[in-house]
């Protein structure tokens, strides 16, 4: 049984009209923007076998994204998440940071990234005023995270979320939960948030790229928190944060919060807000849905902005009810690792 605590102060108006609104209403402000799809990990659940896939050089120079992200902008965009692939190997990210910062006016501006390279690149994060980052960790045992990463790289990565989190950083922990690979480590993660104050965020895993092919038992949204509750008691539902996918709980008495995604289930697909720009320059609407509108292809002809803003107005009207209805559309999505659309 959980307990609904009342709700936070509300976000800051956007002074910005949202004019990406799709046919079932859902104001369209948040981009995923995956820079690259080169990773320097090789996680079993996600990165193809080499040959399986063609991992294209990194489709879009910084001045067509920092192009894009000013277009979306005018359209209302007010939150932006760089991704990959890995983002901190694209090479030159601290400048791409600072001019999406300075030059598109997106006020909230976010990284997703596996951590190896993070306290390196703290600095430049900073230099961006970037407002958070979401750190995707597994396990917390050595052996376990080279197993699943094929990379010994735990300890750096430790490094990486310590420091950010001094540096005043919103962290937030992503994990993957596996059956049989990490489930038994739940709790352990758990725990972790009784002194540090990030979010650490279970997520179901998604049968997409080798995944799909892998005999992993998934974990259910709904089995992660009747296990977190069963080993802590009922926990404190927090507010939804506005478009959010996780459902967030804190554990009494704890300094930071926990999070559960129903990334397989998507039970939040009525309040999706988020559209995605692929490493290959595609807008997609839909994780669960192949294909996208080809923004390189506009770059590369000429178009001017208007004309991008028009053609992105009509694409989103498109954006599919739910992740099961893109889905049924073609089975091809799945297939495709999520380094390839961007995570
Ligand atoms: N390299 C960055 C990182 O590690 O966060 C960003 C890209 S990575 C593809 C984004 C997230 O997608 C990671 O947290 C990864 O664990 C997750 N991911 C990859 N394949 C997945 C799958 N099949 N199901 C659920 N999450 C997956």
């Amino acid at each position: 049984m959980t307990t609904i605590l009342a709700s936070s102060s509300p976000r800051k108006r956007d002074p910005q009209p949202c004019l990406l609104t799709d046919r079932f209403g859902r104001r369209l402000d948040y981009l995923r923007l995956a820079v690259t799809a080169r990773c320097n990990l090789n996680c079993r659940y996600c990165r193809p076998k080499r040959g399986d896939w063609i991992v294209a050089p990194d489709a879009l120079q910084d001045e067509d994204i920092v192009r894009l992200a000013r277009i979306l902008r005018q359209l209302g965009v007010r939150k932006v998440r760089i991704t990959g692939g890995e983002p901190l190997v694209r090479p030159g990210i601290g400048q791409l940071l600072l001019s999406l910062r300075t030059a598109s006016g997106i006020p909230e501006l976010y990284l997703t990234t596996n951590g190896i390279r993070l306290n390196q690149h703290l600095p430049e994060l900073q230099a961006a005023a970037v407002d958070g980052v979401n750190v995707s960790l597994d396990t917390l045992r050595p052996d376990r995270y080279e197993w699943i990463t094929g990379f010994a790289g735990l300890g750096r990565v430790w490094e990486g979320i310590e420091h950010a989190v001094e540096a005043g950083l919103r962290v937030k922990l992503n994990v993957v939960v596996q059956g049989g690979v990490n489930d038994d480590e739940i709790a352990d993660f758990c725990r972790l948030t009784r002194a540090w104050p990030f979010c650490v965020r279970f997520i179901e895993l998604m049968p997409m790229g080798p995944a799909w092919r892998a005999n992993t038992a998934p974990v259910s949204a709904a089995e992660i928190l009747s296990r977190i509750e069963g080993e802590f008691g009922p926990l404190s539902a927090l507010p939804n944060e506005e478009g959010s996918t996780a459902r967030t709980y804190r554990i009494s008495g704890h300094a930071g919060t926990i999070g559960v995604i129903a990334a397989h289930s998507r039970t939040f697909c009525s309040q999706c807000n988020r559209l995605r720009i692929t490493p290959d320059g595609q807008l997609r609407l839909c994780l669960y849905q192949p294909g996208g509108l080809d923004l390189r292809s506009f770059l590369r002809r000429g178009l001017d902005d208007e004309a991008i803003a028009r053609e992105i107005q009509l694409a989103v009207r498109n954006k599919p009810r739910d992740g099961h209805a893109a889905e049924k559309q073609s089975r091809q999505a799945s297939q495709e690792p999520m380094i390839l659309v961007g995570g």
